[in-house]
């Protein structure tokens, strides 16, 4: 198995570039080395301060969403040729709070992937369920709709450069974690679906992350699992002392 271990963190909307700069300095410092890749993602404004600071070394440069289209008429958005002219690298894209707070649907979030891929960025595609959905029984019916729709028309090729994210909405940011088990069965049955529409090839080298409430005394127990090939984290990435500690789990 070839899979990578890959821990990405997601600054959602927090810092100002003074701040960023600071926490960019610290992970570059401490993740000098380290033997997973890794990946973070600031806000738009924070994009071209923290490029700066991790160019050149073993830390990514992410954005957490982008425009569905190249440019023009489009007030309030940023698009893919902004985000590879600051230099960005990943694109973080149907993050549940685009889906569920932002109404981002399947096919917008699929006209995002094409786009991206397009120009060459790799892609997070983050998929999950709502607690209801979970409870009704339909978790994997979900995530398995909105991989089939978030990927259509996705070349075997292109899926070379996208990663999935697995976050259960439920365990994003409330502290409540999915089971090691709970989430591997996910992982497992995702791998399944990129087995169906690809090949058993493609499924078994996507890397798919965990996201939800990962943490230092969580993680190491979620990456032990077979199909669990790295983390995808919010609060925690906030902060050195508690991001380095996920990020160089072993
Ligand atoms: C996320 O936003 O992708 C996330 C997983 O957040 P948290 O780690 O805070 O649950």
């Amino acid at each position: 198995m070839s899979r990578q271990y890959y821990i990405a963190g997601n600054w959602k909307m927090h810092k100002t570039r003074a701040e960023a700069a600071a926490l960019a300095n610290e992970l570059v410092e401490q993740l000098k080395g380290a033997s997973h890749k890794y990946l973070v993602a600031p806000s738009f404004t924070l994009i071209e301060t923290v490029a700066g600071i991790v160019k050149g070394t073993n830390i990514r440069l992410g954005a957490q969403n982008m425009a569905p289209e190249e440019q023009g008429a489009h007030t309030g958005e940023v698009s893919v040729l902004q985000l590879k002219d600051i230099g960005v690298e990943t694109v973080i894209l149907g993050h549940s709070e685009r889906r569920h707070n932002y109404l981002e649907y399947d096919s917008l979030i699929n006209k995002k992937v094409h786009l991206a891929l397009k120009h060459g960025l790799e892609v997070i595609l983050c998929v999950g369920e709502l607690l209801e959905e979970r409870e009704a029984g339909q978790a994997e019916k979900v995530c398995e709709s909105q991989i089939v729709n978030g990927l259509e028309d996705v070349s075997a090729p292109e899926l070379a450069n996208v990663v999935i994210a697995y976050e259960p909405v439920w365990a994003i940011g409330t502290g409540k974690t999915a089971t090691p088990e709970d989430a591997d069965a996910i992982h497992a049955y995702i791998r399944k679906v990129i087995g169906r529409l690809y090949s058993s090839t493609a499924a078994e080298n996507i890397i798919i992350q965990y996201g939800g409430s990962v943490k230092s005394d969580n993680v190491k127990a979620l990456m032990a699992k077979e199909n669990i090939d790295g983390a995808l984290v919010g609060g925690a990435s906030l902060k050195s002392e508690t991001f380095v500690p996920i990020a160089k789990f072993s």
